[in-house]
């Protein structure tokens, strides 16, 4: 071990559970660069006020969480805690909201980072895989993005999730019962620092996990006998889209989000194997952001799925993804001029796209052939002496254990043939 561990609240991905990682990433991105999303990679740090603008002054991400920093050029950056406004800045400033192809859809891929207390399913370091479609107000568009999400999860295998669907109305609907509820509150035996919430954001006291504060919020008005006219038959045809699409979600009246930009449409994905952690992602409509941010009236919708947590809902299910073995072929060579021959092969093979790896550090035969059978390869090449002597090389099927002297410059015709 070296002086140095991870920092608090982070953890390394290792081979072999790294492959996991990388397939829970690839099973969520398909469905989306199938359905015409296009990938957006932003920087991992961006001014720091356009999170406080975009994800809300009050909101525990930007009072608790952020990483923020002062570079030496003194400009105030944070560390990405979310990348949707971050999203939102970039398609603003390349002007792709211009080109006349309304909704832009982008996915991504990334490092998000927040200053909160670690648990299990709980990291300051974590990745998430997210889709945006921003400029069109289109419950489509909301359906869709719920159901290539649950494509995603039953791609993986995973059963045990529910979606948890609400709508947060808009600047019509909201503030009437934003009032509502601040009265409401008012009323109840709250700690100071939740009144104050109240005060600043009602909606998000309905969030508060405790079990007295739960108690009493029994009685709470509830957004759904607020919503306008209009909210409502948005809500109620994205509500029918993806039922006929088969998928199956909870209307949950209480449901908010930790972030201020969300309108109408949220929702959120929940794993019931996680503990207190329960949320694997979540996402929802943000009408309202572009401009919060300084840009044009833009309507969008989006969500973010965590990989770490998906990763622990797969192992609470029990799934073992089907991850196909790294390597194909494993050549073993024996003595100096083996080692030149086979290298050559290697190479020769990786061109022709087989998968191969080389005993390296002039391992003996024995040692070499543990890690071939370490190596997960279907075929082993070991290449001796009197095989030199020959002009062949012996080929192992790892699996049946058979064995056969093929000629050297066969290795390459016969394996891909082999390996289909
Ligand atoms: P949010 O950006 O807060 O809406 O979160 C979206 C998803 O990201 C959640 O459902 C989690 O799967 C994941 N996530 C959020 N915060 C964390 C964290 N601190 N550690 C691990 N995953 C997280």
């Amino acid at each position: 071990m070296s002086t140095f561990k991870a920092p608090k609240g982070t953890y390394d991905l290792l081979p072999p559970d790294s492959a996991k990682f990388l397939a829970v990433r690839e099973a969520i991105a398909a469905p989306l660069r199938n359905s015409g999303y296009g990938y957006i990679e932003t920087p991992g740090f961006e001014n720091v006020e356009l999170f406080a603008r975009g994800v809300g002054e009050s909101t525990d991400i930007v009072t608790k969480e952020m990483y923020v920093f002062e570079t030496k050029g003194g400009d105030r950056l944070a560390l990405r805690p979310e990348t949707t406004a971050p999203v939102l800045r970039a398609v603003l400033e390349a002007n792709l909201h211009k080109a006349g192809n309304l909704p832009v859809k982008v996915w991504y891929s990334g490092s998000q980072y927040r200053y909160e207390r670690p648990q299990k399913g709980r990291y300051r370091h974590f990745s998430q895989v997210g889709a945006e479609a921003i400029g069109a107000e289109d419950p489509a568009l909301d359906a869709e993005l719920i159901i290539l999400a649950d494509q995603s999860y039953r791609a993986l295998g995973l059963q045990n999730f529910r979606i948890l669907l609400n709508s947060l109305g808009d600047q019509e609907c909201r503030p009437v019962y934003r009032t509502a509820l601040q009265d409401f509150l008012r009323g109840l035996d709250l700690d100071e620092e939740t009144l104050r919430r109240a005060e600043i954001n009602p909606l998000r006291v309905l969030d508060d996990k405790r079990p007295d504060v739960q108690k009493q919020l029994t009685g709470a008005p509830l957004l759904r006998d607020y919503l306008c006219d209009a909210c409502k038959a948005y809500h109620e045809e994205v509500r029918e889209l993806i039922t006929a699409a088969g998928v199956v979600f909870e209307d949950d009246p209480k449901l908010v989000r930790g972030l201020d930009y969300y309108t109408r449409t949220t929702f959120e994905f929940v794993h019931d194997g996680l503990g207190s952690q329960s949320a694997v992602g979540g996402g929802g409509r943000y009408d309202g952001l572009s401009e919060m941010i300084g840009g044009p009236s833009l309507p969008s919708v989006g969500w973010a799925l965590g990989v770490d947590r998906t990763v622990l809902a797969l192992e609470a299910e029990g799934i073992e993804l089907d991850i196909p073995s790294a390597t194909s072929v494993y050549a073993v060579p024996l003595g100096e001029e083996a080692r030149r021959i086979l290298f050559a092969k290697v190479t020769e093979l990786r061109k022709n796209g087989v998968a191969a790896d080389f005993s390296y550090g002039g391992k003996g035969l024995k040692a070499a052939m543990k890690a071939a059978n370490r190596s997960g390869a279907r075929y082993a090449l070991v290449l001796g002496e009197r095989d030199l002597a020959d002009g062949v090389v012996q080929l192992k099927d790892m699996e049946s254990g058979e064995q056969s002297a093929i000629g050297v410059n066969e290795i390459v015709a016969e394996l891909e043939s082999r390996l289909g």
